[in-house]
């Protein structure tokens, strides 16, 4: 099967699976449902109400980082796709409130604290908290969050929506009446709650049966640093060159500083590399990390890899730090004496602020491999590329044959979009173009 194949065929599975979940709660609405029918606009009104909640559930599954859930999708893919199903969702759920009250303003008691106050807190405090989940991803920095509280936040709002939203339909029972629905929608809440307690809790619990070691810190250039992890008595982790993990410093692996970094050394070796480009208060103390700190690894993470490429050329457009995977696939095609040919098209801001400049240099000579650097800011003896990466410049230095090529894309967001929308208008199809986004909010 061709690469396309797979792709489309993979991709349409997933999409339908979780179309078909979003519309389950319909389904199950209906079946064996008896009571009269009390017009289009509250049943309209109900139906909103229960793809919202469903579309929420599904964001647990969709986060909670299992490598085979929507395999063929990058993980920035993936995240944009929950990005957007939660603006639905949150879409769905207000409408819900707005379709009913406007329906029958005697929809306006579940409100009322004075019929009932609990139920009245619990749904106004489940339209607050949808509220405010939505605005504090969309303005997060806007409004100054730190993004491990963020993070935080997220979480525990999620969980309260999808819970409070659980118990409603239990209590209106309307379309619910049966036990096996009650029993079916506890089951499918709890999964989906499942999953997060899964990620955030069962997952660290193993992480701290196998500690690393940071061994060395090494400064590539300025603001960017590798450190090494080693693992403490166990044997490491395979990984995929291109892979990224999660990674916490300290005594536990239960901390609110969880971070995601490439690898960018070769798989094959118990040690595995970091490089890290200083950008907030976690990466800013890279630097003054001390050799023997107990770290915490989770991963590998992501299909940024060569594996799937059955093209001959391949061609890298990395920027900064965007650099790392590049790096991994490059050393690990060293290891492997494979002979495929490789362009990278690098942009740094100049040459002392390029990391790896004298390791791509040594592999230009071992591997079948042509790198064209773009400086920002040139020496006056430079022959080379400057400025920033440019569809000029991808023309000047992409094989001929861009039929033949499969693309890997990353680094700053303007130059993925000028790396991506070129490849797209010269009709690269989107399946021969691998991107992975570092910032992912
Ligand atoms: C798949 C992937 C691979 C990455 N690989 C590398 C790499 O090889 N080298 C490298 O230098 N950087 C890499 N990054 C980016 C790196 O994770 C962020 O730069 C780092 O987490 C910033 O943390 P901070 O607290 O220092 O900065 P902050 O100023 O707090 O955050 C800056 C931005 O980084 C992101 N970020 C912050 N904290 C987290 C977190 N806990 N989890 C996820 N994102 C966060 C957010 O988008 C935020 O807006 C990668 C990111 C992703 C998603």
């Amino acid at each position: 099967m061709t690469t396309k194949s797979v792709f489309v065929r993979s991709s349409a599975k997933w999409l339908l699976l979780f179309t078909v979940l979003v519309a389950a709660p319909l389904v199950l609405a209906l079946v064996g449902h008896q009571e009269e029918n009390r017009g289009f606009w509250i049943e309209f009104g109900v139906g909103l109400g229960f793809v919202g909640l469903a579309m929420l559930g599904l964001q647990f599954v969709i986060t909670g980082r299992h490598s085979k859930i929507g395999a063929p999708f990058g993980f920035d893919e993936l995240l944009q796709y929950h990005a957007q199903a939660g603006y639905f969702g949150w879409g769905f759920i207000m409408a819900h409130f707005i379709v009913l009250f406007l329906a029958d303003s005697q929809f306006l008691e579940f409100l009322d604290p004075r019929v009932e106050l609990p139920r009245a807190l619990a749904l106004s405090g489940a339209i607050v908290a949808a509220t405010v989940l939505i605005a504090t991803t969309r303005w997060r920095e806007k409004f100054g969050i730190i993004y491990e509280w963020w993070r935080a936040l997220h979480g525990v709002l999620s969980l309260f929506v999808v819970f409070v939203g659980t118990v409603h339909i239990l209590q209106v029972s309307h379309y619910v009446s049966e036990p096996w629905q009650k029993a079916v929608w506890v089951t499918l809440s709890a999964a989906a709650i499942g999953m997060l307690v899964h990620s955030r809790v069962w997952r660290p619990c193993k992480m701290k049966k196998r500690p690393w070691k940071v061994v060395s810190v090494t400064k590539e250039v300025d603001t960017v640093w590798s450190i090494e992890l080693e693992p403490v008595s166990h044997s490491g982790m395979q990984f995929k060159a291109g892979q990224f993990v999660w990674i916490t410093l300290g005594d536990t692996p239960f901390r609110l500083q969880q971070h995601p970094f490439t690898v960018s050394s070769a798989p094959g070796d118990k040690k595995i590399r970091l490089t890290i480009k200083e950008l907030g208060d976690f990466t800013s103390e890279i630097e003054n990390l001390e050799t023997g700190t107990t770290a915490f690894v989770e991963g590998p993470y992501g299909n940024f890899t060569i594996d799937t490429s059955i093209k001959t050329n391949n061609v890298f457009i990395n920027g900064g730090i965007g650099i790392t995977p590049a790096i991994s696939i490059l050393q690990d095609l060293r290891k492997k004496k494979d002979e495929r040919k490789i362009t990278v098209i690098y942009g740094t801001p100049s040459l002392e602020l390029t990391p790896f400049y004298d390791e791509l240099k040594e592999l230009t000579g071992k591997l079948s491999l042509k790198v064209v650097h773009v400086l920002e800011e040139a020496p006056d003896d430079w022959d080379g590329e400057t400025g920033f990466i440019t569809e000029e410049i991808m023309k000047r230095h992409l094989p001929d044959d861009i039929s033949n090529c499969e693309f890997f894309v990353c680094g700053p967001e303007p130059m993925m979009d000028v790396a991506e929308s070129t490849l797209r208008k010269w009709g690269v199809p989107v399946y021969r173009i691998h991107s992975e986004r570092f910032n992912i909010v």
